[in-house]
C-alpha cells in the first residue's frame, strides 16, 4: 500500500477498547462517555479486518486503546494475531506485533503476551512519584504499574517506557527516570503533548517542549543522535552512561509527518489515515456488508489514497480548543 506522498503504509496500530481503568489528565475527562458495547468490532470482526491489512502489506502491528489489556478475551486476538508473525505460506507475514499499555495488567499477561510472540511492549510512565502517578492518571497506583513493568521484564519482554512530558508536573523527573531505566535496560521515550480531545485541564499549561528537555538532559548525561528507528515517529540518541536509548516524540516542534507509514484502527472498525485530522473510512460497514473480503480490500486501498500529507497541530492559545476532537483513547495515539 502506498500513500499519494510515496509512503509505504507498513504499520497498523489498532486500538481495541476506548475504555481504560486510568483517566489520564491529559487523555480523559473524569466523566468520560464511552462506546456502547454493540458499537464495537468483535474480537472476530478485528482480526477479520486486521488480517485484511497484512495481507495488503502491514508488517508490524501495534495494539492499543483506551487500554488494551482491559478489553475481556483480549489475549485470544494476541495469540491469534501472533501466530501471523515471520513468513507465512506465500507471503511475508508479521515482522512484529507489539502492544502499548498503562502497565496495570501485566502482572496478569506478561508471561502469555511474550508465549504469544511479542517481543517488546511499550508501558506509559509518566513519573516514579507515587502521588504525582495518582494525581496525573487520576485512577491508577504507580505500585501495581511497576510490579508489572518488572512483570514484564522477568517474562523476557523489551519495554520502553513512554511518558508524556508536562509542564511544572514531571519535567524535573526526567534526570532520575532515565537513570532508573537505564538500571533496567528500558529505552525512555518522551512525548509532547498533543491537543487531541476535550479534556479538563487546560493544555497550554500542560506544554513542554522536548527540545528543552534535551538540553536539560545533556548537562548529565552523554547523548548522541542515533540511527535506531523502531516505525514510530520518535528520534533516538544513546545514553553513553547506561547502553539504553532516550527518544524523542516531538508533533509540535518537529514535522513528524514527512516519513509516516502508519494508519489507525478504531475499535469500532474505523480508519484514520491521520492521527492529526478528521477525515476517516468505515470499515465497519464494508465488514459486516460483504462475507469476504474483495470489497473490504478495496476499502482499505481507497481509504490509503486519501492519507493526507501530514496534519496541523497547534496549541491554541486563544481558542483553547483542541485540535481535533476525539480523544487519544479513541486512536490510541
Ligand atoms: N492506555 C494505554 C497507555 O496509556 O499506554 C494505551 C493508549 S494511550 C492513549 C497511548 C499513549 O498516548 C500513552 O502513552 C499516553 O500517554 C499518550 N497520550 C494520551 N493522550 C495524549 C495527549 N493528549 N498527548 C500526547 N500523548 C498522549
Ligand atoms: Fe488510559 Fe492510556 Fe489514556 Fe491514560 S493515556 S487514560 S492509561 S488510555
Amino acid at each position: 500500500m502506498i500513500d499519494p506522498f510515496g509512503r509505504a503504509i507498513t504499520y497498523l496500530r489498532v486500538s481495541v477498547t476506548d475504555r481504560c481503568d486510568f483517566r489520564c489528565v491529559y487523555c480523559m475527562a473524569e466523566d468520560m462517555n464511552f462506546l456502547p458495547k454493540a458499537d464495537l468490532l468483535t474480537l472476530e470482526e478485528l482480526e477479520r479486518l486486521t488480517l485484511a491489512f497484512v495481507r495488503l502489506g502491514v508488517r508490524k502491528l501495534r495494539l492499543t486503546g483506551g487500554e488494551p489489556l482491559v478489553r475481556r478475551g483480549v489475549m485470544a486476538l494476541v495469540n491469534r494475531l501472533g501466530r501471523q508473525i515471520g513468513p507465512q505460506p506465500g507471503k511475508p507475514g508479521l515482522d512484529e506485533l507489539t502492544l502499548t499499555t498503562n502497565g496495570s495488567q501485566l502482572t496478569r499477561f506478561a508471561d502469555e503476551l511474550a508465549a504469544s510472540g511479542v517481543k517488546r511492549i511499550n508501558v506509559s510512565l509518566d513519573t516514579l512519584e507515587a502521588e504525582k502517578f495518582a494525581t496525573i492518571t487520576r485512577w491508577g497506583r504507580l505500585p501495581q504499574v511497576l510490579e508489572g513493568v518488572m512483570a514484564a521484564k522477568a517474562a523476557g519482554l523489551a519495554v520502553k517506557i513512554n511518558a508524556v512530558a508536562l509542564k511544572d508536573v514531571n519535567e524535573h523527573e526526567f534526570d532520575r527516570m532515565l537513570g532508573w531505566c537505564g538500571e533496567h535496560g528500558f529505552d525512555l521515550c518522551l512525548i509532547e503533548t498533543m491537543p487531541l480531545g476535550e479534556i479538563d485541564a487546560d493544555r497550554t499549561e500542560q506544554y513542554l517542549p522536548l527540545s528543552l528537555v534535551r538540553e536539560r538532559l545533556a548537562r548529565h548525561w552523554t547523548l548522541s543522535a542515533s540511527d535506531y528507528a523502531t516505525g514510530g515517529p520518535a528520534r533516538y540518541y544513546d545514553v553513553a552512561e547506561t547502553g539504553t536509548r532516550l527518544g524523542l516524540i516531538t508533533p509540535l516542534t518537529h514535522n513528524f509527518c514527512e516519513g509516516c507509514n502508519r494508519v489507525r484502527l478504531t475499535c469500532t472498525g474505523t480508519l484514520y489515515m491521520c492521527l492529526g485530522q478528521e477525515d476517516a473510512a468505515d470499515l465497519r460497514a464494508v465488514l459486516r456488508a460483504h462475507s469476504d473480503d474483495v470489497a473490504l480490500e478495496a476499502a482499505i486501498r481507497a481509504a490509503i489514497a486519501r492519507k493526507p500529507k501530514g496534519h496541523d497541530f497547534v496549541i491554541d492559545r486563544a481558542g483553547r480548543k483542541p485540535a481535533v476532537a476525539r480523544h487519544m483513547s479513541v486512536t490510541g495515539g
